[in-house]
């Protein structure tokens, strides 16, 4: 099967050079190529590429922006660019557009010729260089992320080691903001019953009354503020 090839650098003598390489090589045909990438789109829809190499520096449109318009009319097409920058900022940018490959131009002919086949079998590539640099911001990220900290967020506990399920309840509803009356209603039990329960916290949560044992509990995160 012939893998299909558009070489798109603004450098005669570059193309030149990589097109003898890419000769040598019988499944590859180079189809077509091109001095910048605003030409990109129109060429592969010309000659129906299945890899494009892709310069970043070229006059009008760069390298980038050209994935950028090939990937949106043509998401079949497998874009390799082959650049001079390492630059984190470019790799990122040329990934996130949909690129599939990135090489630096100082690799050697071996490596171009595997990054194609790799490539145009559904692959992605990036020169060894490149991949170092993205281990390195990705571990500085991870790092960045382990240091934020943590969003804060109240784990609501009963204290059970204090009170009984049923005062655990009456002070819920106390932090509600609700009257004996309230509590009596919502629990099903007597104003009575609830006294006796509220003067039972007041006592254990050693406070003088029911505002300092909700402003208690709230701190200490026993109950829920709605
Ligand atoms: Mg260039």
């Amino acid at each position: 099967m012939t893998t299909n090839i558009l070489l798109v650098d603004d450098h005669k003598l570059f193309r030149e050079g990589v097109k003898r390489i890419l000769e040598f090589e019988p499944s590859f045909n180079v189809v077509a190529e091109g001095d910048d990438g605003s030409n990109a789109v129109q060429l592969v829809e010309e000659f129906h590429p299945d890899v494009v190499l892709m310069d970043i520096n070229m006059p009008n449109l760069n390298g980038v922006q050209a994935t950028a318009e090939l990937i949106k009319h043509h998401p079949e097409v497998n874009v390799i660019i082959l650049s001079i920058h390492d630059d984190e900022n470019y790799v990122t940018h040329a990934l996130k557009t949909g690129a599939q490959g990135y090489l630096l131009k100082e690799m050697d002919s071996d490596a171009l010729i595997e990054a194609i086949k790799v490539v145009s079998e559904g692959g992605s590539y990036l020169h060894p260089k490149v991949t170092h640099n993205l281990v390195q911001e990705y571990r500085r990220l991870a790092e960045e992320n382990a240091n934020r900290p943590a969003e804060k967020s109240i784990e609501y506990r009963k204290p059970l080691h204090l009170l009984t399920r049923r005062e655990c309840e009456v002070l819920q509803l106390l932090a509600d903001g609700k009257s004996n009356r309230g509590v009596a209603e919502a629990l099903y039990i007597s104003e009575k019953t609830v006294k006796n329960h509220v003067s039972n916290i007041l006592q254990k949560m050693n406070v003088n009354d029911r505002t300092q044992a909700v402003v208690l509990a709230i701190r200490n995160g026993w109950v829920e503020v709605l």
